[in-house]
């Protein structure tokens, strides 16, 4: 991926995880740009497929597309940063990402934005006020 390209993804999400929301600049590792539909699942390397993502997120997400709804069983589609609001999916808690829908709840668990140490990290940055950014 070019170098434009990549400042371009960042620049768009205000350099935030366009999944957990965490800035770049709390995050002691590097970002990603996020394959939204993977490149295995013939995703492509265009604006309209990528989106800002932690290091975490990416990681987790791997190549997933979709994941088990854990109160449903329903197969349910990930989270798009490009078609859907994050708002309308998810909310705070605190330091908790709570979701409001399907697609919330599932993205939510096959990223593992609530693990502990995630969390953890998110109460530091709320107790320091400088964490959700008065822009989201
Ligand atoms: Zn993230």
């Amino acid at each position: 991926m070019d170098e434009p390209l990549r400042q371009f993804v960042f620049e768009r999400a205000q350099r935030i995880c366009e999944y957990c929301r965490l800035p770049d600049e709390f995050d002691p590792l590097p970002f990603c740009v996020d394959h939204i539909i993977a490149q295995q699942h013939q995703g492509p390397t265009a604006e309209f497929n990528l989106a800002a993502s932690c290091f975490s997120c990416n990681s987790s997400k791997g190549p997933n597309i979709a994941g088990v709804d854990p109160d449903t069983g329903q197969l349910t589609r990930l989270f798009h940063p490009r078609r859907d609001i994050w708002a309308e999916h998810f909310h705070w808690n605190g330091p908790t990402v709570c979701g409001l829908t399907a697609i919330g709840r599932v993205t939510l668990y096959v990223l593992d934005i609530n693990d502990p140490v995630r969390i953890e990290h998110r109460r530091l940055l709320i107790e320091e006020g400088v964490f959700p950014l008065k822009r989201l």
